[in-house]
């Protein structure tokens, strides 16, 4: 049951299962932590958007594990696309995780509004070099947006984090973050729990001896990407972290790959320009 590391830049290595906090309450957030800490989770994942870096930050320092323990990920808010703001902005969150992050992304790529994701990029670079992460990467960037980026910078993503699930395999973005060598973080693993009752997916469960969560988390193991899936709920995280002690075969891969419908549960990132 030890969870899988995946190196995505100059030593940095990053476990491939690890938690997510988005809609978790900030006021929640330290208890939900220190729980899933407490099960095994050594990846937490979270962002300046979901106001609860603070309660992350306090688990982790709860919990007396040392920092180099626990990989943290936190995202850019996207008010903070201008190079000044977002420098500001990533010492702000620095301060409140308590240390250095493990990996900073932008959080969207904003293509329509006033600020180029380029600087918003040049910045993430200089947020790096100043030590305030270890690694940079991007969340919902598509193809012609990393073309962009790598181009102007020749300064590669270490992670995409994306969309991705069985009525949404992304294929395009994972394949191109593949090439690169770009490691694809897939966000709402499970759909938001839309996939759980698939009778696909069920039925391969049943075989398995597995929960429906189980088979579609392991799904996202074994074609390589790195999963966070959130929950409260103990029983769950608890469940949701045993993936390791069973297998999918090719067959089970490809029948659950076939469900894609290209269905997003989340907004469309060309053209997403919501600002807090
Ligand atoms: P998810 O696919 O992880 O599903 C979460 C929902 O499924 C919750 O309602 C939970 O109660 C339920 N659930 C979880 N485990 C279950 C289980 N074993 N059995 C039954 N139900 C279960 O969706 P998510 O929270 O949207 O995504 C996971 C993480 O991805 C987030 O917490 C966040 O860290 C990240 N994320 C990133 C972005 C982005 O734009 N970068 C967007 C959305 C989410």
């Amino acid at each position: 049951t030890t969870v899988p590391q995946i190196r995505i830049a100059d030593g940095v290595t990053i476990p491939q299962l690890g938690f997510g906090v988005y809609q978790v309450p900030p006021e929640e957030t330290r208890d939900a932590v220190s729980m899933a800490l407490e099960v095994g989770y050594r990846h937490i994942d979270t962002a300046q958007m979901y106001g609860n870096e603070q309660g992350v930050g306090d688990a982790l320092k709860d919990s007396g594990l040392s920092r180099d323990e626990v990989f943290v990920t936190s995202k850019l808010n996207n008010g903070f696309h201008r190079r000044d703001d977002a420098l500001r902005a990533a010492e702000a969150s620095v301060e409140r995780l308590g240390g250095p992050m493990d990996l900073f992304l932008i959080h969207w790529p904003l293509p329509t509004i006033d600020v180029d994701y380029l600087e918003t990029w040049q910045a993430m670079i200089e947020i790096r070099d100043a030590g305030l992460t270890r690694a940079i990467g991007v969340s919902n960037f598509q193809v012609p947006h990393l073309e962009r980026i790598i181009a102007e910078t020749g300064v590669k993503p270490a992670v995409n984090q994306i969309e991705v699930h069985p009525y949404l395999t992304n294929e395009t973005v994972r394949a191109y973050n593949a090439a690169q060598g770009i490691a694809t973080e897939a966000w709402s693993p499970i759909a938001q729990g839309q996939v759980l009752g698939d009778p696909t997916i069920s039925a391969i469960a049943e075989r398995v001896g597995r929960t429906t969560a189980q088979v579609t988390l392991r799904w996202h193991i074994q074609r390589g990407d790195i999963v966070f899936p959130k929950s409260v709920t103990r029983s769950r995280v608890e469940e949701n972290f045993r993936l390791f002690d069973f297998e999918l075969t090719d067959d089970d891969i490809q029948a659950i790959a076939a469900l894609n419908k290209d269905h997003r549960t989340g907004p469309d990132p060309d053209t997403f320009a919501y600002i807090p």
